[in-house]
Protein backbone atom coordinates (compact mmCIF):
# COMPACT_ATOMS: atom_id res chain seq x y z
CA UNK A 1 0.00 0.00 0.00
CA UNK A 2 1.34 3.75 -0.86
CA UNK A 3 0.38 4.88 2.49
CA UNK A 4 3.05 2.51 3.99
CA UNK A 5 5.63 2.92 1.39
CA UNK A 6 5.34 6.87 2.44
CA UNK A 7 5.64 5.99 5.96
CA UNK A 8 8.50 4.16 5.65
CA UNK A 9 10.05 6.92 3.70
CA UNK A 10 9.63 8.76 6.38
CA UNK A 11 11.26 6.52 9.00
CA UNK A 12 14.16 6.31 6.61
CA UNK A 13 14.56 9.77 6.48
CA UNK A 14 14.30 10.07 10.71
CA UNK A 15 16.87 7.66 10.44
CA UNK A 16 19.02 8.92 7.69
CA UNK A 17 22.74 9.52 8.18
CA UNK A 18 23.70 9.87 4.47
CA UNK A 19 25.40 12.92 4.72
CA UNK A 20 26.99 15.50 7.37
CA UNK A 21 23.44 17.13 8.04
CA UNK A 22 22.52 14.28 10.08
CA UNK A 23 25.20 14.67 12.40
CA UNK A 24 23.83 18.27 13.30
CA UNK A 25 20.21 17.83 12.93
CA UNK A 26 17.87 17.95 15.93
CA UNK A 27 15.15 16.59 13.97
CA UNK A 28 15.11 15.44 10.21
CA UNK A 29 12.05 16.99 8.34
CA UNK A 30 10.27 14.69 6.07
CA UNK A 31 7.60 16.31 5.38
CA UNK A 32 4.00 16.33 5.73
CA UNK A 33 0.81 15.78 3.89
CA UNK A 34 -1.87 13.31 2.44
CA UNK A 35 -1.03 10.72 -0.14
CA UNK A 36 -3.56 12.22 -2.33
CA UNK A 37 -2.27 15.67 -2.42
CA UNK A 38 -2.59 17.12 -6.10
CA UNK A 39 -0.11 19.71 -5.16
CA UNK A 40 3.09 19.09 -3.57
CA UNK A 41 5.45 22.31 -2.48
CA UNK A 42 9.35 21.98 -2.36
CA UNK A 43 11.36 24.54 -0.79
CA UNK A 44 14.84 24.62 0.77
CA UNK A 45 15.78 22.93 3.23
CA UNK A 46 14.29 23.05 7.30
CA UNK A 47 15.29 26.28 8.98
CA UNK A 48 15.96 26.72 12.81
CA UNK A 49 12.27 25.77 13.79
CA UNK A 50 11.46 23.09 11.79
CA UNK A 51 14.85 21.78 12.80
CA UNK A 52 13.40 21.82 16.61
CA UNK A 53 9.77 20.73 15.41
CA UNK A 54 10.38 18.08 12.46
CA UNK A 55 7.58 19.87 10.78
CA UNK A 56 8.07 21.27 7.44
CA UNK A 57 7.68 25.77 7.24
CA UNK A 58 6.84 25.87 10.52
CA UNK A 59 9.02 29.27 11.28
CA UNK A 60 8.41 32.80 9.78
CA UNK A 61 8.49 31.34 6.10
CA UNK A 62 5.74 29.13 7.00
CA UNK A 63 3.81 31.68 7.87
CA UNK A 64 4.16 33.66 5.15
CA UNK A 65 3.36 30.58 2.89
CA UNK A 66 0.29 30.20 5.18
CA UNK A 67 -1.07 33.49 4.44
CA UNK A 68 -0.07 33.03 0.46
CA UNK A 69 -2.22 29.21 1.02
CA UNK A 70 -5.28 31.13 2.86
CA UNK A 71 -5.69 34.19 0.52
CA UNK A 72 -6.62 31.56 -2.13
CA UNK A 73 -8.93 29.17 -0.39
CA UNK A 74 -6.29 26.40 -0.97
CA UNK A 75 -6.04 23.93 2.82
CA UNK A 76 -2.86 23.65 3.80
CA UNK A 77 -4.19 20.18 5.16
CA UNK A 78 -4.58 18.89 1.77
CA UNK A 79 -1.14 19.52 0.39
CA UNK A 80 2.25 18.23 0.90
CA UNK A 81 5.28 20.54 1.46
CA UNK A 82 8.87 18.88 1.73
CA UNK A 83 12.60 20.61 0.56
CA UNK A 84 14.78 19.56 -1.17
CA UNK A 85 16.93 18.09 1.65
CA UNK A 86 15.26 16.81 5.00
CA UNK A 87 17.83 18.66 7.32
CA UNK A 88 18.86 21.72 8.77
CA UNK A 89 22.02 23.01 6.85
CA UNK A 90 23.95 24.83 9.93
CA UNK A 91 23.33 28.27 10.02
CA UNK A 92 21.39 28.17 7.27
CA UNK A 93 23.58 27.87 4.73
CA UNK A 94 22.74 26.43 1.00
CA UNK A 95 23.18 22.90 1.12
CA UNK A 96 25.72 21.42 -0.86
CA UNK A 97 25.47 19.69 -3.57
CA UNK A 98 26.56 16.55 -2.40
CA UNK A 99 23.90 16.94 0.49
CA UNK A 100 21.54 17.38 -2.59
CA UNK A 101 22.37 14.44 -4.45
CA UNK A 102 22.13 12.30 -1.09
CA UNK A 103 18.89 13.43 -0.11
CA UNK A 104 17.04 13.54 -3.55
CA UNK A 105 16.04 9.74 -3.77
CA UNK A 106 13.77 10.81 -0.55
CA UNK A 107 11.96 13.18 -2.47
CA UNK A 108 12.02 11.31 -5.94
CA UNK A 109 10.22 8.69 -4.28
CA UNK A 110 7.94 10.79 -2.17
CA UNK A 111 6.87 12.81 -5.81
CA UNK A 112 6.15 9.02 -6.94
CA UNK A 113 4.02 8.07 -4.25
CA UNK A 114 2.02 11.00 -4.23
CA UNK A 115 1.90 11.47 -7.64
CA UNK A 116 0.91 15.03 -7.79
CA UNK A 117 -0.36 17.49 -10.03
CA UNK A 118 1.17 20.45 -9.47
CA UNK A 119 4.67 20.95 -8.59
CA UNK A 120 5.17 24.23 -6.60
CA UNK A 121 9.74 24.78 -6.81
CA UNK A 122 10.08 27.77 -4.20
CA UNK A 123 13.37 28.86 -4.65
CA UNK A 124 16.36 28.53 -6.60
CA UNK A 125 17.64 25.26 -5.45
CA UNK A 126 14.17 23.65 -5.78
CA UNK A 127 14.18 24.81 -8.97
CA UNK A 128 17.35 22.53 -9.85
CA UNK A 129 15.38 20.29 -10.15
CA UNK A 130 12.97 21.62 -13.06
CA UNK A 131 14.03 19.28 -15.86
CA UNK A 132 13.61 15.89 -13.97
CA UNK A 133 12.32 13.22 -15.52
CA UNK A 134 9.65 12.99 -12.65
CA UNK A 135 8.26 16.31 -13.48
CA UNK A 136 6.96 15.63 -17.10
CA UNK A 137 3.70 15.57 -17.68
CA UNK A 138 2.86 17.58 -14.15
CA UNK A 139 2.27 21.60 -14.03
CA UNK A 140 5.35 22.48 -12.17
CA UNK A 141 4.81 26.48 -10.91
CA UNK A 142 8.22 27.90 -10.31
CA UNK A 143 7.85 30.36 -8.13
CA UNK A 144 10.28 32.53 -5.00
CA UNK A 145 11.47 31.23 -1.69
CA UNK A 146 8.76 32.15 0.77
CA UNK A 147 11.82 33.17 3.19
CA UNK A 148 12.99 36.08 0.13
CA UNK A 149 9.13 36.81 -0.16
CA UNK A 150 8.24 37.85 3.25
CA UNK A 151 11.02 39.99 3.18
CA UNK A 152 11.27 42.04 -0.15
CA UNK A 153 7.68 43.45 -1.68
CA UNK A 154 8.45 43.02 -5.47
CA UNK A 155 9.46 39.52 -4.59
CA UNK A 156 5.89 39.35 -2.52
CA UNK A 157 3.90 40.66 -5.46
CA UNK A 158 5.49 38.32 -7.95
CA UNK A 159 4.69 35.22 -5.68
CA UNK A 160 1.18 36.56 -5.18
CA UNK A 161 0.55 36.68 -8.45
CA UNK A 162 2.02 32.74 -8.46
CA UNK A 163 -0.10 32.00 -6.30
CA UNK A 164 -2.89 33.21 -8.19
CA UNK A 165 -1.72 30.90 -11.03
CA UNK A 166 -1.53 28.34 -8.77
CA UNK A 167 -5.03 28.45 -7.61
CA UNK A 168 -6.33 28.40 -11.67
CA UNK A 169 -4.23 25.23 -12.37
CA UNK A 170 -6.00 23.55 -9.63
CA UNK A 171 -9.36 24.65 -10.36
CA UNK A 172 -8.95 23.57 -13.68
CA UNK A 173 -7.68 20.23 -13.12
N1 LIG B 1 12.38 26.63 4.18
C1 LIG B 1 12.25 25.42 3.62
O1 LIG B 1 12.66 25.19 2.51
N2 LIG B 1 11.64 24.48 4.32
C2 LIG B 1 11.15 24.67 5.55
O2 LIG B 1 10.60 23.75 6.13
C3 LIG B 1 11.31 25.96 6.11
C4 LIG B 1 11.93 26.91 5.41
FE1 LIG C 1 19.77 12.02 4.99
FE2 LIG C 1 18.77 14.01 3.58
FE3 LIG C 1 19.21 14.35 6.16
FE4 LIG C 1 21.26 14.16 4.49
S1 LIG C 1 19.71 15.80 4.53
S2 LIG C 1 21.07 13.11 6.45
S3 LIG C 1 20.48 12.70 2.98
S4 LIG C 1 17.74 12.94 5.25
Amino acid sequence: MKKKELNKVRSQIIRCNKCRLSKTRTHAVPGEGPLNAKIMFIGQAPGKEEDRRGRPFVGRAGQFLNKLLEKNKIERKKVFITSCVKCFPPKNRIPKKSELEACWPYLLKQIELINPKIVVLMGNIAQRYKNKKILKNRNVIKTYHPAAGMRFPKIKKQMTADFRKLKQTLSKL
